[in-house]
């Protein structure tokens, strides 16, 4: 599996970091506590510690404590205590706090680097180029946010207690990463930690006291994935943000389902590197050792799928092999080694059991001769070439050292293997000529596409996932709105049950079959409106034009309609025809945010630019209120038009009439084929079944808080977004609840793309 080792590779001598000032600091703490309530405190549940090992020598560092259900309890407890005096400081004074820590950090940038590399066996020169000031940046971008947050979102407050769950391949920048924006926002935050790597956690846990954080704000909880778990399910946790594995992020989907609780997830990912032929190939091949060969290749948005043009497949994977001959594997003190250790003997198994089953499958194994110490959780850097579609290496997240190929002849060819995966985390894009880079970039199915870069990230860069790989986006303006919510809450309306929130294990309809005839028609419904894309791809103006046919035949039709709204409401004639007209009004309204909310661009870094594009969900399920309205369907359809989504609408079947009239409004309307189907039903019928659709992109559901639930737990198959109103509505006549950022931000999946254009 291995070939010659060249006479060229460099014979540097070893220069290691020092651990001493680390290792002293260890010394002092054997075993770790709990860090809640602004101190130290030891297990309530007395669970067993965790011995907390270097994985690339397998010395214990140290034990951590293994917090149980009372533990949890008592770090939420203290959450929900400090959160309302934290959330009423003033934007400043919390700045001036995360300002603080950001500057603690960077003090002690060296020592948290050598921990970090110890405890997760990444390279130290990683560490302190990357994983620290990263962790500094994320701290200092929104200690400025937070200084400014009243004034850009006005109408928002935070969530309250916000229940967070990291991995270990980023310890301290993820905790950063999810820290950050929470408290900006003036929510206050239970942290668990990756079992495998909570050290440099809890170092941050002294700068929290260190800086004067009021106690309570922030609480680290360290654990196995049942403190994951109690955390997640915790009644007290308004908001739930988790990165990691796909599998785990589907169990706290399903956890949640029903609870209420507002929720992001920053999953796996399986993400193409694509290279044309017209690429400069040894730019790419930079790119490459950074996109799968930093980090040990655990980052979720690793591009382990090489997609090369197939005039340039030889010279490329010649150019990768001459590189990784000259790699450098080993110390990961050393601050010549290129790659460390994996984090653990776990992982080494798991990434040696995929390689291991590709190979069986047909791919053609590389590695290149280098030296590998012997013990200890190394992995050679590898190269499968020969890899089919149906390839383990082709489908699965390895989270290792290991680089698929696979060639492409066409750029549609190229699209289509590159979006041949359950995931859509990023990707990257190759080309010399930008026409053809740019077109490529915006066919890949990815939250984050870098063209001719690779794993660029920024505080300030709304980073996430589209299918699989999640929902929410964490960075930017998006990032800090997934730690808000609307001021003005959501009534009852009678849009159904409005029921409390129904806890986890809840008995909802989920296990209920949806009844023949209503899948059947969701089935027709879903299929033509996958044919639709088309619309995806239209322009402004085009979805432009028919919200204003639309708009026309409401205001054609303003008599009979208002007609309609009183036979079927009740109202009197003035408060019918107030509707009908703000009908009309939000629909011209859309049609302007058509044209004018696609999205924006800036300067994210020197030389960098970035294009932050508003870009449809897919197909929408949209179940409306059950009650009889037209300015509630109107008000959910318009924004998913504008956008760009293809809608199934779904109206109770209690409102013929009413679903009568908007199906002859659509008519004339004259949309594409497929765009918006209406659906009668009953709404909890029909929101399962779309719910449950595998070619459904999104659901939104107006209906019962029962539906809601069912809804959420159903998604988590195959992880589609969700916006559910749990028996509430917004006044859907107010322009400012039922018009506006709400409806657009849900009506789209953020889509960054990175170009670089030097200094
Ligand atoms: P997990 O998804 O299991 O771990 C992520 C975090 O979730 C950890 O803090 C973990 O705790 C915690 N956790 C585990 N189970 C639950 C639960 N039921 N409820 C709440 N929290 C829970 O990833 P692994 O560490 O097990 O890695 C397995 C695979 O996942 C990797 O090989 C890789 O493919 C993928 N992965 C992807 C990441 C990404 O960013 N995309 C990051 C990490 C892993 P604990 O550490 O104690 O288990």
């Amino acid at each position: 599996m291995t070939d010659t080792k060249p006479d060229t590779a460099p014979d540097y001598a070893p220069v290691p970091e020092s651990a001493e000032a680390v290792r002293h600091w260890l010394a002092e703490r054997p075993s770790f506590a709990l860090f809640i309530d602004g101190r130290w405190q030891a297990s309530r549940d007395a669970l067993p510690a965790i011995a907390s090992t270097n994985p690339a020598t397998g010395d214990l560092l140290a034990h951590i404590a293994q917090a149980g259900a009372q533990d949890v309890d008592a770090a939420v407890a203290a959450a929900r205590r400090a959160q309302p005096a934290w959330a009423a400081l003033s934007g400043a004074e919390r700045a001036r706090h995360l300002h603080r820590l950001a500057r603690l950090v960077h003090k002690h940038a060296r020592t948290l680097a050598v921990l970090e590399t110890l405890d997760n066996g990444k390279p130290i020169r990683e560490t302190r180029h990357i994983d620290i000031p990263g962790a500094v940046r994320h701290l200092t971008y929104h200690a400025n946010q937070a200084a400014r947050i009243d004034q850009i979102f006005p109408d928002h407050t935070p969530h309250g207690v916000a229940g967070q769950v990291i991995p270990w391949n980023f310890p301290l920048l993820m905790a950063s990463w999810k820290i950050a924006p929470a408290l900006a926002c003036g929510n206050t935050v239970v942290l668990k930690p990756a079992e495998y790597t909570s050290l440099t956690a809890l170092f941050l846990a002294d700068l929290v006291a260190e800086a004067g954080l009021p106690a309570g704000t922030v609480n680290i909880v360290t654990g196995a994935g049942d403190t994951g778990a109690a955390l997640v399910a915790h009644p007290g946790v308004d908001k739930v943000a988790f990165t990691g594995s796909t599998e785990v992020g589907r169990a706290i989907r399903r956890a949640t389902a029903g609870s209420g609780k507002a929720l992001t997830l920053e999953l796996g990912g399986k993400s193409p590197f694509i290279v044309c032929a017209d690429a400069d190939l040894d730019a790419a091949v930079d790119g490459l050792m950074s996109a799968i060969w930093f980090n040990q290749g655990e980052v979720c948005c690793a591009g382990s799928r090489l997609l090369v043009e197939e005039a340039v497949a030889e010279p490329l994977v010649a150019r990768i092999k001459a590189r990784l001959a000259r790699f450098r594997l080993g110390d990961p003190l050393d601050r010549t080694t290129d790659m460390g250790a994996l984090v653990d003997r776990v992982q080494h198994e798991r990434v040696a059991r995929l390689v291991a089953r590709a190979v069986a499958e047909g791919a053609a194994p590389w590695q290149p001769d280098i030296d590998c110490p012997a013990t200890g959780c190394f992995h050679h850097p590898t190269l499968l070439t020969d890899v089919a579609p149906a390839n383990v290496a082709a489908r699965e997240e390895i989270f290792g050292p290991v680089l698929s190929v696979m060639t492409f002849r066409t750029d549609a060819e190229a699209a289509e293997l590159a979006n041949n995966t359950r995931y859509g985390l990023a990707g990257s894009v190759w080309s010399e000529t930008g026409g053809r880079a740019l077109a490529l970039a915006r066919r890949v199915k990815a939250g984050v596409v870098w063209v001719n870069c690779t794993n660029k990230l920024d505080a300030g860069v709304p980073f996430g996932g589209v299918r699989q790989s999640g929902f929410g986006r964490e960075g930017g303006r998006e990032g800090l709105l997934a730690y808000l919510k609307p001021r003005d809450p959501w009534h009852d309306r009678g849009d159904g049950d409005a029921a409390e929130a129904q806890g986890p294990g809840t008995e909802t309809e989920t296990g209920t079959a949806v009844p023949a005839g209503v899948a059947d028609a969701a089935h027709q419904a879903v299929a033509a409106a996958a044919k639709a894309a088309p619309w995806a791809h239209s322009d402004g103006r085009t979805r432009a034009a028919a919200l204003v046919r639309l708009a026309e035949a409401v205001d054609e039709r303003r008599d009979a309609l208002v007609d309609r709204l009183v036979e079927a409401t009740g109202a009197d004639r003035a408060a019918a025809r107030h509707e009908v007209e703000t009908s009309a009004a939000r629909l011209y309204a859309y049609a302007g945010h058509a044209e004018g909310h696609e999205g924006g661009a800036s300067l994210a870094q020197p030389g960098q630019t970035v294009l932050t594009l508003a870009e449809p969900v897919g197909v929408l399920g949209i179940v409306c209120p059950d009650a009889p309205s037209l300015v509630a369907p109107v008000s959910l359809l318009a924004p998913a038009l504008a956008m760009g989504n293809r809608t199934v609408l779904a109206v109770s079947d209690r409102h013929a009439a009413l679903a009568e009239d908007l199906q002859a409004l659509l008519a004339a309307a004259r949309l594409p084929q497929g765009v918006a189907t209406l659906l009668t039903g009953a709404p909890g019928a029909l929101a399962r079944a779309l719910a449950e659709h595998g070619e459904v992109d999104g659901v939104w559901c107006f209906a019962s808080a029962a539906d809601a639930a069912a809804v959420e737990a159903a998604s988590a198959d195959d992880l589609k977004r969700t916006w559910v109103s749990r028996g509430r509505s917004p006044d859907w006549l107010s322009p400012q609840a039922g018009d506006g950022a709400a409806f657009l931000d849900a009506a789209t999946a953020t889509k960054t793309l990175w170009l670089p254009h030097g200094a």
